[in-house]
């Protein structure tokens, strides 16, 4: 098995809203703002190749909306899908499998294109099955008031009607052991209903591909949780939980949306889980 980071491309969010009720004097030193109050964020998705599948873990913001939509966040760099898989010698028709955390379109929009004449939508991906689950689903295509903005109908329908909408089981518990894709997965509540934690065996180590559960090493202490989050509260439980579960194990926590770090470690302090070693995958 091989792994590749790919940066669908940076963005900018409110720095407030990525820390809820953290106070700006304690966020801005790990997260600094710019003039208009906004944080770097990355878009960075994992490629696993594994025998002959390539399974592409979330797909950034993609580019179908306007430009007043993207005006809000801020894009910058160069970095894109294409030029990331073309880096390590693949081609997005080469995707088996786009596997989504969950639904929120800075996690799925690049699935999802134009056709060529711009009057409809069609696979991102042609020859890949996409996947999520059915709870998280029923969740995204029926969104709350809160979520609405982030379930956009354009990055979600075109999926199902393509016919290649899949789903994997949900876990009795916490985890689903050996998932179709071949990693075990954690779900968890409190950002969205049902968010999808990839936890991926990798020369003998395990890489967790951290989505919107720890978005950057600044959400490192329990109660910095996003503004964005729907169960604040139980996001604070289930990053008790893996944190503690990511320090006894030492797992190598793959951050999507830290511009700065793209793997780092932790180990118990006394204040809790923390910080321990910034690394990419270059280095395992
Ligand atoms: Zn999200």
């Amino acid at each position: 098995m091989k792994l590749y980071p790919i940066n669908a491309g940076n963005f900018k969010l409110d720095g407030g809203a990525m820390f809820g009720v953290v106070p700006k004097s304690l966020w801005q030193r790990t997260n600094p703002a710019d003039s208009n109050n906004m944080i770097d964020i990355a878009a960075r998705c994992l490629l696993i190749e594994d025998g002959n599948r390539l399974i592409l873990i979330d797909t950034g913001m993609g580019d179908k909306q306007s430009d007043k939509f993207f005006g809000y966040y801020y894009l910058w760099g160069n970095d894109s899908i294409d030029a990331s898989l073309k880096k390590y010698g693949f081609h997005r028709d080469d995707i088996t499998d786009v596997f989504m955390t969950h639904l929120h379109f800075d996690h799925c929009g690049g699935s999802i294109q134009w056709n060529k004449d711009k009057t409809g939508y069609e696979p991102a991906f042609k020859n890949a099955a996409f996947w999520s689950n059915e709870n998280h689903w029923q969740w995204a295509i029926k969104p709350n008031k809160r979520e609405k903005a982030s379930f956009l109908t354009e990055n979600i329908i075109p999926m199902e009607e393509s016919g290649h909408l899949k789903f994997v089981d949900l876990p009795s518990d916490k985890v689903l052991k050996n998932s179709p894709l071949g990693f075990d997965i954690f779900f968890a509540d409190g950002h969205t209903e049902k968010q999808m934690i990839p936890l991926i065996k990798y020369k003998d180590k395990t890489i967790a591909f951290m989505a919107d559960l720890l978005p950057t090493v600044g959400h490192l202490p329990i109660p910095f949780v996003m503004g964005y989050d729907t169960r604040p509260l139980l996001t604070l439980d289930e990053k008790d939980v893996f944190l503690n579960m990511a320090a006894d194990n030492s797992f190598y926590l793959f951050l999507e949306h830290d511009a700065h770090h793209e793997i780092i470690t932790v180990q118990h302090t006394e204040k809790g889980v923390r910080f321990k070693e910034k690394l990419t995958l270059n280095d395992l």
